[in-house]
């Protein structure tokens, strides 16, 4: 085999492999319906996004923006939908709103408004369906409130978004959620998906899953189509489903190891 095809057996091993585990996982909960899968492509070539693509896959999800428009440029497939999972800067919303289906770090006012004015404007230039937006849940912060929460804009003026330091998974306080959902809901262009959460680092994700699934409970109740759960990764894909999990975002059990994330 030459090396396409041995990467190209290589990952329809490790996407069998997964499918599967999502299919026991779906049916140990007693779900009929199984969630969607989104291959995290991050680090990796976008000749491994052709590949996935020729076995099937049809979402992808990136987290830095020069990457991820690069990828999308060379891939060049419309029929693929490409999910921005990272930590956004406002001035990133030109650019990702000219590839991306859907935004699941939706996590201050200030973003919300930025995709907004973005999404105006690419659809008055190719008319393109409406920005899917997740609200990223910060689950360290379940105290109800924190001081500076969401409501600190664009944060202390420092070149990293808010939430992103050292340990820091980014996200808006759960008592934010409601006022945000609002925002986006309110804001033409944006569409309001859902909910999305990274398990906290040394906690139990099962009891992280079950908050998010809590104030998902309580989103729906104020946006009914709001249904999206975007949660679980490689190490914790079981415990999401079993919380009710609509979106997986998996990328090294699938792509293999990356670098370090930064
Ligand atoms: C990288 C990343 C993932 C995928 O993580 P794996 O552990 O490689 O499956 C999921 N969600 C977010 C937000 C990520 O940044």
């Amino acid at each position: 085999m030459n090396t396409t095809d041995s990467r190209t057996a290589q990952l329809a091993d490790n996407l069998a492999f997964v499918t599967e585990r999502i299919r026991r996982a779906a049916s140990a909960a007693g779900r009929a319906d199984a969630p969607a899968l989104i291959v995290v492509s991050k680090f990796h070539p976008a000749a491994d996004v052709r590949v996935l693509r020729s076995l099937g896959v049809a979402d992808v999800g990136e987290n830095r923006d020069q990457e991820a428009a690069a990828k999308a440029a060379e891939v060049a497939d419309p029929a693929l939908r490409w999910h921005f999972i990272g930590q956004l800067q406002s001035n990133k919303a030109t650019s990702v709103v000219r590839y991306a289906h859907s935004v699941h770090s939706v996590d201050r006012p200030g973003l919300v408004a930025a995709l907004g004015r973005a999404m105006a404007a690419q659809q008055d230039v190719d008319g393109r369906a409406a920005l899917e937006c997740f609200i990223q849940v910060d689950l360290s912060r379940s105290g109800g409130g924190h001081p500076g929460g969401a409501h600190g804009g664009e944060g202390q003026g420092g070149a990293l978004p808010r939430g992103a330091g050292p340990g820091g998974r980014g996200g808006a306080a759960p008592s934010a959620v409601p006022a945000l959902a609002d925002a986006v809901a309110g804001t033409p262009g944006l569409s309001l998906a859902g909910v999305m959460a990274v398990a906290p680092l040394g906690s139990d994700p099962s009891a992280a899953f079950a908050l998010l699934a809590g104030i998902s409970a309580a989103l729906v109740r104020d946006h009914p189509g709001a249904t999206g759960i975007s949660a679980g990764m490689s190490g914790d894909l079981e415990q999401a489903i079993a919380a009710g999990a609509t979106h997986l975002r998996v990328g090294s059990d699938i792509l293999g190891p990356r670098p370090a994330v930064l």
